[in-house]
């Protein structure tokens, strides 16, 4: 009986086949979402097992942040790129819950979250969330709770600014353009937390500067940050 099935399976799969979201290969019967082949060869920066690594350097002199880190490097046709895209503008939401438990394994084992106490996605505009349906980070920040065992607060940090697209900036126009657009409606969710901030991408860093420097006037707040791919600019 369940040979039939696998060839039922089989036949389902030549009309309907199913694609690695990272690379575009057809799937096997035991693989969801992503193939073997992207999670071995998918490239890990490895930054979590470095304190002084490139995205935590991105933010010296402008913020304090206890750790950074991120999973992979976000290049033009590089597969994390092609599965952070799948999962933002196709809606693919396993995708960014798959990556957050992938990476939370990898960031518990090695005590990257050791002390940390909740984890806060970078807020969306609501306008932007309910475009887009989601928001991505806290769709990465679930599959990091659930590996984790951290909760996720997503009632901590608001967007209150709807900035324009941050793609074509400069880094100056960027920082002055996220400058002041969170805001923190109950200091007392997170007075004296060590928070670890999660985003998709980081690029430049200011998205995150501007809401470590609003979660930092809060007394006792520390916070360290994380993201699926680090762009290098
Ligand atoms: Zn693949």
């Amino acid at each position: 009986m369940n040979y039939f099935y696998d060839l039922l399976d089989d036949f389902i799969s030549l009309l309907f086949p199913r694609l690695c979201y990272g690379c575009g290969n057809h799937l096997l019967r035991n693989e969801k979402l992503i193939c073997t082949e992207c999670y071995v060869v998918i490239p890990r920066t490895n930054y979590h097992l470095e304190h002084e690594n490139p995205v935590a350097q991105l933010f010296w002199g402008r913020c304090l942040i206890e750790r950074a880190a991120a999973f992979s490097y976000y290049n033009k046709g590089s597969r994390i790129r092609n599965l952070i895209h799948n999962l933002k503008y196709h809606g693919i939401k396993e995708i960014g819950s798959e990556l957050g438990k992938i990476y939370g394994l990898i960031l518990k084992s090695s005590g990257f979250t050791t002390g940390i106490d909740i984890i806060i996605p970078v807020p969306l505009h609501p306008t932007k969330k309910r475009n887009r349906g989601f928001n991505q980070s806290e769709i990465i920040s679930e599959g990091l709770a659930a590996v984790s065992g951290l909760a996720v607060v997503t009632n901590a940090l608001i967007r209150t600014t709807l900035s324009a697209t941050q793609t074509r900036r400069s880094r100056y126009d960027r920082w002055t353009n996220v400058e002041g657009i969170f805001n923190i409606p109950d200091p007392e969710i997170i007075r004296g937390r060590h928070i670890l901030l999660v985003d998709d991408v980081i690029t430049t860093g200011s998205t995150i500067e501007s809401c470590a420097n609003e979660l930092l006037k809060i007394e006792g707040v520390k916070v360290s940050v994380i993201a699926l791919a680090y762009a290098v600019m």
